[in-house]
C-alpha cells in the first residue's frame, strides 16, 4: 500500500480530512449495521438535541506503525468501555464493544495510507463520537443517535524536543461534585474553552483544576491527568470521582509497578503537597506524558527540581517504557496491542 505524500514530521495537531469514516445510526431502539462512508458532512435538524442541549460524547485513540511494521491501536477495549460509561451518564444508547472495535478496524484499514510510518513520531488519531440527532425542544434526551469514527493524521507531539510546561492553578472549576467530570462529554470541554484561552493569554500552557468542593485538592487539566513523583521515588496520581479516567495514566501506573518496580499510590493529592514533589507530568493519548516544570498558584510558584529543560528522570523512564510497549520494542501485557493489519 502506497502512503500518502505527507510531511509526517511537520503536520501538527489539526484536522486533515481522510478518505473514509464509519457511521452507524440508532433508531427505534436499535443500532443499524453501520459501515464506511466517504461523506464527511453531517446534515441534521436545526433542533437536533446535540445542537440545543449538547448531548454528545467522544473518545480519542491513535493508530500507528510498530517497529516491525504492523498497524495497531493501543487498548481500544478500554475506549469502548469508557464510551459506554459516558453513554449511560448522558442517557445515550450503549454501543456493543465488538461494534466499537469493528468500527476502529474498518476506519484504520480504509485509511491505512494515512497511518504514518514507524519512526516519524506521527500517528493517525481516531475520534469516535456519538450524539443525539433528532429534533428535541422540551428538555429530554434524543431518541435517535449517530455514532461515528473519523481519522486524522497528527504530527509528533514534541516537535523540536520535549519542553516542560508551565501551568497555572485556575480559579475556574472544571467539574462539579456529583457532576460529569468522570465522563468524556463535549460539555466538559465547552466550559473549559474560556479558561484555556485565558491561560494562554496570560502565558501559561495549561490550567490545573482543583476539586470544586474544597479547592484544596488537585484534579486534572482540561484534557490530561496528573502523575507526580515523590522525592522518595513513589508514583502518585490524584483520586477523585470527578477526574476522567485516563487510559494512559492507568497504563503508566501499571508500568510503574510491574515493569519498573516502583511504588504507586492513587490517593487524594493536596495542593499543599506539590512543593514536596520531585516531578510532575500530564498523561493523555496525544503526548503520553508531558513534563511539567513549573506550577503557578497566584503569587506562589512551585518549580520542580527536574527544571524547565528536560523531563525528570523517573518521568522519562515511564515515558520510554510505555512508548516502548506501544511501539513493539518492549513486550506488552496481554491484550494491550490491538492489531489491525
Ligand atoms: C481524554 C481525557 C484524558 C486523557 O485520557 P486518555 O485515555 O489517556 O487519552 C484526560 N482528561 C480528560 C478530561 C480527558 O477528556
Amino acid at each position: 500500500m502506497e502512503k500518502k505524500n505527507i510531511d509526517w514530521g511537520n503536520i501538527g495537531f489539526g484536522y486533515i480530512k481522510t478518505d473514509e469514516r464509519y457511521v452507524s445510526t440508532y433508531k427505534d431502539g436499535k443500532w443499524d449495521e453501520g459501515g464506511l462512508t466517504q461523506d464527511s458532512m453531517i446534515t441534521m435538524s436545526e433542533c437536533a438535541c446535540v445542537l440545543q442541549y449538547a448531548q454528545t460524547i467522544f473518545e480519542g485513540l491513535k493508530a500507528y506503525t510498530t517497529e516491525d511494521g504492523r498497524i495497531v491501536t493501543f487498548r481500544p477495549d478500554l475506549n469502548a468501555e469508557r464510551l459506554n460509561q459516558s453513554a449511560k451518564r448522558m442517557e445515550m444508547p450503549e454501543l456493543p464493544t465488538e461494534k466499537f472495535l469493528e468500527s476502529i478496524r474498518e476506519v484504520v484499514s480504509a485509511n491505512a495510507a494515512y497511518v504514518p510510518p514507524y519512526g516519524t513520531g506521527a500517528t493517525l488519531y481516531l475520534r469516535p463520537f456519538m450524539f443525539g440527532i433528532n429534533p428535541v425542544i422540551g428538555v429530554k434526551p434524543a431518541t435517535e443517535f449517530q455514532y461515528r469514527v473519523f481519522a486524522t493524521p497528527v504530527g509528533p507531539y514534541f516537535k523540536g524536543g520535549i519542553k516542560p510546561l508551565t501551568i497555572r492553578v485556575t480559579d475556574f472549576d472544571r467539574a462539579a461534585p456529583n457532576g460529569t467530570g468522570h465522563i468524556k462529554a463535549g460539555l466538559n470541554y465547552a466550559m473549559s474553552l474560556h479558561a484555556i484561552v485565558d491561560a494562554h493569554n496570560q502565558g501559561y500552557d495549561e490550567n490545573m483544576y482543583l476539586d470544586a468542593r474544597t479547592r484544596t485538592k488537585v484534579e486534572e487539566t482540561g484534557g490530561a491527568n496528573f502523575i507526580f513523583v515523590t522525592k522518595d521515588g513513589k508514583i502518585v496520581t490524584p483520586k477523585s470521582d470527578s477526574i476522567l479516567p485516563s487510559i494512559t495514566r492507568r497504563s503508566l501506573m501499571y508500568v510503574a509497578e510491574k515493569y519498573l518496580g516502583l511504588e504507586t499510590e492513587t490517593r487524594e493529592v493536596y495542593l499543599d503537597e506539590l512543593k514536596d514533589m520531585a516531578e510532575c507530568g500530564l498523561c493523555g493519548t496525544a503526548a503520553v506524558i508531558s513534563p511539567v516544570g513549573k506550577i503557578v498558584n497566584h503569587d506562589d510558584e512551585i518549580c520542580f527540581p527536574s527544571g524547565m529543560d528536560e523531563m525528570g528522570p523517573v518521568t522519562k523512564k515511564l515515558y520510554d517504557t510505555l512508548t516502548g510497549i506501544q511501539m513493539g520494542r518492549i513486550e506488552a501485557p496481554e491484550g494491550w496491542i490491538f492489531e489491525i493489519k
